[in-house]
């Protein structure tokens, strides 16, 4: 499971420390120092995960947490604090500002990536490696490969991406800006069309088994894979 995480935490040593490790386990860094700086990272792309330090300089870990919970785009971000902290009400604050989990420094590398796996399983599960089915139609990530049957369907990374994002949250409705951020990680410098484009092509990939049957269009609103 590789997934983008953003690390905000203002002692360089621990913030590369935790980068080094994470980006060991096979997943992407971003760093912030501050709550500001993590803020301009999420405007330009949507992380999949955030590694959040309690004790910031200006506006602390637990405040924008809290704000990342109150914003439509990051409400469904996991989080991931750390603190060091261990008292049991620090805690329950954490988690009632929004933390998924909580982490006390020191902690090891492994735990570290033994809770990020936990969070990105409960919360992002197009991330897993885990075959999916729906209606005959079976994507399988390791192998990079989607069946119908005993047909196998060519699908481009992008609609591979696609599906896979529908076929794990299906019967939702997905914006385009929402898509960006879920499938691309990025609302801000592509353009919605291109949404559009890459749907035309996933429905033209499944044609050949009529699974394209499964995407649907809401006009206005945005796509989802039919669950009914
Ligand atoms: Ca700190």
């Amino acid at each position: 499971m590789s997934a983008t995480v953003l690390v905000v935490e203002d002692e360089p040593q621990i913030q590369e420390l935790v980068a080094v490790n994470l980006e060991h386990a096979g997943h992407r860094v971003l760093r912030a120092a501050s709550a500001e700086a993590a803020d301009a990272a999420i405007r330009a792309e949507l992380p999949d995960v955030v590694v959040l330090d309690w004790m910031l300089p200006g506006e602390s870990g637990v405040a924008f947490a809290r704000r990342l919970r109150g914003d439509p785009r990051t409400r469904d971000l996991p989080i991931l604090m750390l603190t060091a902290r261990a008292m049991e009400q620090d805690k329950v604050a954490g988690l009632e500002a929004g933390a998924d989990d909580y982490l006390t420094k020191p902690f090891s590398p492994k735990e570290l990536n033994a809770r990020i796996k936990a969070v990105l399983r409960r919360r992002s599960p197009q991330l897993s490696d885990e075959a999916v089915e729906v209606k005959g139609l079976r994507l399988d990530p390791a192998a990079r490969r989607v069946v119908a049957g005993d047909r196998r369907l060519e699908l481009s990374p992008s609609e591979f991406r696609l599906l896979h994002f529908f076929m794990t949250h299906p019967g939702r409705i997905y914006t385009r800006a929402q898509l960006l951020d879920h499938v691309w990680g990025d609302h801000v410098f592509i353009e919605e069309r291109t949404v559009d484009v890459h749907i035309r092509r996933l429905r033209k990939a499944l044609e050949p088994s009529g699974h394209d049957r499964l995407i649907d269009t809401v006009r206005g609103a945005g796509y989802g894979l039919r669950a009914d």
